[in-house]
């Protein structure tokens, strides 16, 4: 099997520290592979994403020495797919809309009744106040959020489901079970209402439609990992190996956000840092 990476940056922001190491560690393991390294801008949501940033993704990794496959991936380009995605689900009766506001999820989710509100991995856990008790059928609505509807999308799969994960220089085996998913994860959303996709739907598509084997990103994504796997068995798509790197953190110990412009890799530049300064500053 080729070994096949990528670096699925998006265009919200500048690239720091933090991204630097994930670029550069994606990098050298598929040079180590003798594989492939893939870049794919994750700009499907229109309202953050600015072309200035994505043009200084492609000048940052150029200066920082990656080089990747052409042609690059871009989400935006992609909703086609993500479309039919949907409707596959959609028509097994495995999404429904959602009229919920956030203070509505955080209402029915913080009622006394429901004691303190469960996070998963995309914040509050649904109540399930919109999940009907019958699948939903018709024309897939557009215009409003989909959720997927936990325990009736794992009623045809094997359990328990798991992924390989190398982030610890062994093949380590992470199992999970439809219990965990119901309880832990629940109803996400896989269509917003702004992007008419989510992170989840797209990277999983795309991983899929860019022969990645390995997917290497943060570990404040591993807790995402099992609802990509289960949309890929959803989905009839390969699972890729994982290999969630260890974030780097500022001097205070808070993870790197894109927000923290003072590690721009930009503003190092500017400052006359050379790429291995960066280099030892990401890999210390
Ligand atoms: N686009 C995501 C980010 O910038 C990365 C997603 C991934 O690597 O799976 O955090």
């Amino acid at each position: 099997m080729t070994f096949r990476t990528r670096f699925a940056p998006s265009p919200t922001g500048p690239l720091h520290l933090g991204h630097a190491y994930s670029a550069l560690l994606a990098y050298d393991s598929a040079q180590t592979a003798g594989g492939e390294f893939l870049l794919r801008i994750e700009d499907i949501d229109q309202s953050r994403a600015r072309p200035e940033w994505e043009a200084q993704i492609y000048d940052d990794l150029g200066w920082l020495g990656v080089v990747w496959e052409t042609p690059v991936m871009r989400q935006s380009d992609r909703m086609a797919a993500y479309d039919t995605a949907l409707d596959t689900l959609w028509n097994r009766g495995l999404l429904y809309p959602c009229h919920c506001s956030r203070a509505d999820i955080a209402a029915a989710a913080s009622a006394p009744q429901e004691g303190a509100p469960l996070l998963g991995p995309d914040g509050i856990i649904y109540p399930g106040t919109c999940r009907p008790n019958q699948p939903c059928t018709g024309p897939r609505p557009r215009d409003i959020p989909l959720r997927l509807d936990m325990a009736r999308a794992c009623v045809d799969l094997d359990w328990p489901l798991h992924f390989v994960e190398e982030g610890n220089g062994t093949d380590e085996i992470i199992a999970f079970s439809a219990k965990d998913m119901i309880e832990t994860v629940g109803d996400i959303v896989l269509a917003r209402r702004d992007m008419g996709t989510s992170y989840h739907l797209s990277v999983v598509i795309d991983d899929a439609a860019q022969g990645i084997s390995h997917v290497v990103r943060g570990l404040d994504l591993i807790g995402a990992t099992p609802i990509h796997i289960m949309l890929q068995e959803l989905l009839d798509l390969p699972h890729p190996t994982y290999h969630h790197h260890r974030l780097i953190r500022d001097d205070t110990g808070k993870r790197l956000a894109k927000r923290d412009d003072a590690r721009a890799i930009k503003l190092f530049r500017d400052e006359g840092a050379s790429p291995s300064d960066i280099l030892a500053m990401a890999k210390p």
